[in-house]
């Protein structure tokens, strides 16, 4: 019997110019989106010594560039399993049977017998968006959550008891209504398909906050409508009385730190 070393969680960059997550179990290593380009993305793996040609599988959560950029072409360079939801796939215009794998949202994906991931369906723009929780063989659970306009009940029911969660802080509502965009894009970046704010954010942890949780990344930052230190804070302010544990900040440059979930 392998002896378990719970999940390794690497952000290797996270922000609307590429995201890419790194997630190790004992016997399988995939990258959760490929949005970066296949030199910067092998360059961030190097950094933290992993040979790019060990990722067993990718899975592209939806088709735009800042999460799909290169993941093609990467899985093909790598030898590694691309997978992706059937709306995602054609929106990539990629072959089903020669160069991705689908599958259903809500279906279980097993990609080695101590790694499986869950796709859920978040709603995001034109996309067919879905946030990811990954669990070990010993029940061990991590979510990733990015790029969705507003939480779903059953996102909520997955992320309750996980030990680790990425998620999504995108804008600060104030910035955002103060700052330079058009009026058009403020109302589809706030919408039901756009991003979360900060204080969307921290509502959904408050809401599944249980003592499993251990860690949680704040990601996928706006640089014009957020800052690092307003995210922390607006989230702290909600869930400090009942969580005991890190919150990290993943910025568009990285990897900067690893969690070990377990
Ligand atoms: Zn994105
Ligand atoms: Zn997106």
């Amino acid at each position: 019997m392998m002896i378990d070393m719970g999940l390794e969680i690497t952000h290797l960059g996270s922000g609307s110019r590429g995201n890419a997550t790194l997630i190790v179990s004992n016997d399988s290593k995939i990258l959760i989106d490929c949005g970066f380009s296949l030199k910067q993305t092998e360059l961030r793996l190097s950094r933290i010594s992993i040979d790019p040609k060990t990722i067993d599988a990718i899975i592209v959560t939806h088709h735009h560039g800042d999460h799909s950029k290169s993941a093609l072409r990467a899985s093909e360079k790598w030898n590694a399993r691309l997978y992706s939801n059937t709306e995602t796939a054609i929106k990539m215009g990629w072959n089903p049977i020669s160069e991705c794998r689908t599958f259903a949202n809500l279906e279980r994906l097993e990609i080695s017998r101590n790694l499986s991931v869950l796709p859920i369906p978040v709603p995001h723009d034109d996309a067919e968006n879905i946030a990811l929780i990954v669990s070990n063989g010993d029940g061990i659970r991590a979510g990733f959550v990015t790029d969705l306009g507003e939480a779903t009940v059953e996102l909520k029911r997955h992320l309750k008891g996980c030990s680790h969660i990425s998620i999504e802080a995108n804008y600060d509502h104030q910035r955002l209504m103060q700052g330079p965009y058009p009026d058009s894009l403020k109302r589809r970046i706030t919408g039901r398909g756009g991003h979360l704010s900060n204080s969307q954010t921290a509502d959904i942890l408050s809401e599944i906050l249980t003592p499993d949780l251990k860690t949680i990344v704040l990601c996928h930052l706006s640089d014009k409508n957020n800052a690092p230190h307003i995210a922390e804070s607006e989230v702290l302010m909600q869930i400090s009385d009942d969580f005991e544990g890190s919150i990290f900040i993943s910025g568009q440059d990285g990897p900067n730190f690893k969690i070990i979930a377990g």
